[in-house]
């Protein structure tokens, strides 16, 4: 079984992963859930339980029964390298230049198209070998977080009958406009194929998918604007935050691997923590282990882990750039 754990980008899936349970995965890639019917499900993490991942190139040998967490898109919507550095005669960015290098390990585009206009998100499936999703929980309702169910259709057309969508009502509301032909497939032409989706309107309390417990972390995400992060077992995801709520702090208590929004290195924006901010909280929720997700291509990859590293001999503090294809084990 494989979470999909992010946003859905049109193209690419912002910093989202993917959760893999071997367990699960030797059984059954079925869904149960009712189509179109409504449960009480909500929430922000988008999920995709695979059955059968064929990938094994990571290196990390695990027990059967051991889930693993891989990650995909983990850079800004807006792709890392952008076009607009790659096409710039005077090469002024060193981060886009290197990620396109052969062998680069900061291949980190998530959101955005390659420049060649291949949609990441499906690149990223196709790189991990995703035959099918068992899930997708939405953390928020911004475009570039849910562009990408329209890309949901070649498993829906091809591989199985349709995928679970886990999503807020306020952002159900917001896909009744934007993906209004996916919320009401009677609008669709005979003949035309979209995603197949089946949705389940989720709260900010916690719910399961399939034996798997989610509990949503509501956070800012810009002025008056909520997001969700997600926790389950003692792994927190919080993918797109500009400020954590008092009474989200207790929910990540304890909280052992936390991968946690830094989009840039020297400030925050008004929707997105920075490294500084990043790492402030980071001293205040005091995870084990931190990776960082939905970085931009001001990030140098190379150079701000080595100024991480040197947190973990000054402070303790284990915090490293998450990047695409990491993979870690989730229980
Ligand atoms: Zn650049
Ligand atoms: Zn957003």
């Amino acid at each position: 079984m494989v979470l999909f754990l992010g946003t859905i980008c049109p193209s690419p899936s912002l910093s989202c992963f993917a959760l893999y349970r071997r367990q699960i995965l030797r059984k059954s890639s079925a869904i149960s859930v009712p189509r179109n019917g409504f449960s009480p499900f909500r929430r922000i993490f988008q999920a995709s339980l695979q059955s059968n991942s064929t990938n094994e190139d990571a290196g990390l040998q695990l027990p059967a029964d051991l889930s693993e967490i891989i990650f995909m898109g983990t850079g800004t919507s807006e792709g890392v390298p952008r076009v607009s550095c790659l096409t710039n005669p005077l090469k002024t960015c060193p981060v886009c230049s290197k990620a396109v290098e052969p062998g680069s390990s900061i291949t980190v585009p998530s959101d955005g198209f390659l420049p060649l206009g291949i949609c990441l998100f499906v690149t990223s499936c196709i790189s991990v070998r995703i035959r099918t999703l068992d899930a997708v929980i939405i953390t928020h309702s911004h475009a570039d977080a849910i562009g990408g169910l329209d890309d949901l259709r070649d498993w829906t057309n091809n591989v199985q009958p349709y995928i679970p969508i886990y999503v807020a009502q306020r952002d159900f509301e917001v896909m009744k406009k934007t993906h209004y032909y996916l919320v009401d497939t009677s609008a669709v032409l005979p003949g035309a194929a979209v995603s197949e989706l089946q949705f389940n309107i989720i709260h900010e309390e916690p719910f399961v998918v399939h034996d798997l417990k989610f509990t949503p972390l509501p956070v800012w995400h810009g002025r008056d604007y909520r997001s969700l992060g997600f926790r389950f077992g003692n792994i927190c995801y919080i993918s797109d935050v500009s400020g954590i709520p008092e009474e989200t702090y207790p929910l990540l208590k304890g909280c052992e691997v936390l991968i946690l929004d830094a989009l840039r290195p020297d400030r925050s924006s008004s929707t997105h923590f920075g490294l500084p901010r990043a790492l402030e909280e980071v001293r205040k929720i005091q995870p084990k282990r931190t990776l960082f997700t939905g970085m931009m291509h001001l990030m140098d990859h190379e150079k701000v882990n080595d100024y991480l590293k040197k947190l973990m001999e000054t402070e303790g503090l284990d915090v490293q750039l998450s990047y695409d294809g990491l993979r870690i084990p989730a229980g």
